[in-house]
């Protein structure tokens, strides 16, 4: 019997990524080198889901390390959110791939890995309790809202997430860093919107959440 009461969020996540460790739900678990579970605070007032671990990810087993990554850090900071105060995770914990006869190359997650990784990343909303999620790009978005969610016609609006939890989509950071001109320049102005607007929801309910950083009002790509 555990007479210290429920475990801490911090070791009921380590304990839940030590499970993601031994899955082999799907074929990618037996492929990846490491699976990602996500990090972060263990009481992030926000939790941020990607889309699934790409190469430099697979070899660390952390999320959002590479270019993108970096990208997200700085939006983040943007509105006053150091990447440590937040819970960051994906909707698989192993990197999709596929062989093209030379190497190993990312790909988008199938519905049924997801449909498999879904209960981690259940589990993880269950102990970290966010008070909003930001889904980054189309498959996070549709993973919590369905196939018919527009990433163009309906990001930046709130949503009832999982556990009645407010939800946002906004651009995936990868998704930036491949634009360039006025495209670019559009596509930030959307995504600083939508970072104002995840800042507003978390001061609607005021918790231990860094102040916004005036000097970062637009993030840098
Ligand atoms: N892209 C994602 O969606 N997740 C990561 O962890 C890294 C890149």
């Amino acid at each position: 019997m555990n007479v210290t009461g429920p475990a801490n969020p911090e070791r009921r996540l380590a304990d839940a990524a030590a499970v993601v460790e031994r899955c082999r739900r799907c074929e990618i678990g037996s492929i990846r080198q490491h699976s990602v579970y996500g990090e972060g605070d263990p009481c992030a007032a926000l939790m941020v889901v990607g889309e699934g671990p790409g190469e430099t990810e697979d070899k660390l087993g952390r999320p959002f390390v590479g270019r993108a990554g970096e990208l997200l850090e700085r939006m983040l900071l943007a509105i006053g959110l150091p990447r440590a105060n937040v819970f960051i995770a994906n909707t698989v914990k192993c990197r999709p791939t596929y062989d093209d006869g030379v190497r190993l190359r990312n790909r988008a997650p199938t519905p049924a890995e997801m449909a498999n990784c879904r209960p981690y990343l259940d589990e993880q909303i269950a102990i970290v309790q966010p008070r909003a999620i930001l889904a980054l790009g189309a498959p996070s978005a549709k993973s919590f809202l369905g196939p018919a969610f527009s990433i163009t016609r309906q990001r930046g609006q709130w949503f009832e997430g999982p556990a009645g939890i407010p939800l946002l989509a906004t651009f995936h950071p990868a998704y930036i860093l491949r634009m360039t001109g006025g495209e670019l320049g559009a596509a930030k102005r959307l995504v600083w919107n939508d970072l104002k607007s995840v800042r507003g929801k978390l001061d609607e309910q005021p918790r231990a959440v860094t102040q916004p950083n005036e000097q970062a009002s637009l993030f840098e790509v």
